[in-house]
């Protein structure tokens, strides 16, 4: 795949960056031109594998350990964000998990906890990591990886997640109306079922099989058709786009 958006000189950080849709997004960043800061919480390896990847390719990029639910650890990303390149330009909001499947009468607070961290803490966490710089740029990119589930309500188990990202996508206007006046694109993207690792650890194959069938283009996408979606709206062609939460789920 050849570069389609010119994003030369751009710094961005990816959250989750291991694995799935995170290491094709950083990957697809740097192929464009960005540099990349791919983070990790445990996937130390993942996140080694994502930047032998970029490096193949002559792209250029640094792993950074990190729990994005722990506000600390985020100060540190940022701060060895700016170490290695200076400045930031693009957030990439992915790191999420269902973490348990539990039917609400089971769900523990814990689990709830949990999943709101994930998926929605990490996001509020490191936008606001971000926001002075991105401010005082007056240009900046948040692009928050949502789910289709917020629309649906969450099924078997992912009621928790499904509200996480429900939230998510309120977060993504919200932001996109306070940061808007300096020029800062605040989106969310929302797959459908991506396979990667994540269908391993949460979805049955049976249910996995019925949900493409279900689905208008009769298959799931790939974290590459995500992560060129995640490119698009980091570049010039997508600055007039805000605010939006963007459905990649095969028409469903
Ligand atoms: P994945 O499990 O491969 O990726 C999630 C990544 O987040 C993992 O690398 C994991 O280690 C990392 N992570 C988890 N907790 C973290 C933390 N506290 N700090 C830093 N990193 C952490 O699965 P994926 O499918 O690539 O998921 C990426 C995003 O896409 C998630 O937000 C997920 O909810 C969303 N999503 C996925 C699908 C799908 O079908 N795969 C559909 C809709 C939404």
């Amino acid at each position: 795949m050849t570069a389609q958006y010119d994003l030369r000189g751009k710094i961005a950080v990816v959250t989750g960056a291991g694995s799935g849709i995170g290491r094709s997004s950083a990957i697809t960043l740097a192929r464009n031109g960005a540099a990349v800061v791919v983070n990790y919480k445990d996937n130390e390896r993942g996140a080694a594998e994502t930047v032998s990847e970029i490096q193949a390719m002559r792209g250029n990029a640094v792993k950074v350990q990190a729990d994005v639910t722990k506000r600390e650890d985020v100060m540190r990303l940022m701060a060895e964000t700016m170490d290695n390149f200076g400045r930031v330009d693009i957030l990439v909001n992915n790191a999420g998990s269902i973490v348990k499947l539990m039917r609400i009468e089971d769900c523990t607070d814990e689990v709830w906890d949990a999943v709101m961290d994930v998926n929605l803490k990490s996001a509020f966490l490191c936008s606001q990591a971000v926001i002075p710089y991105f401010k005082e740029q007056r240009s900046g990119r948040i692009i928050n990886i949502s789910s289709l589930a917020a629309q649906l309500g969450g099924r078997g188990g992912s009621i928790p997640y499904a509200t996480a990202k429900a939230a998510l996508n309120v977060f993504t206007k919200g932001l996109a109306n306070e940061l808007g006046p300096y020029s800062i694109t605040v989106n969310a993207i929302a797959p459908g079922i991506i396979l990667t690792p994540f269908h391993d650890r949460f979805s049955r194959p049976d249910r996995l099989q019925e949900v493409i069938n279900a689905t208008p283009l009769q298959r799931a996408g790939s974290p590459e058709e995500v992560g060129g979606f995640v490119a698009f709206l980091a570049s010039n062609e997508a600055g007039f786009i805000t605010g939006e939460v963007l459905g990649i789920d095969g028409g469903r």
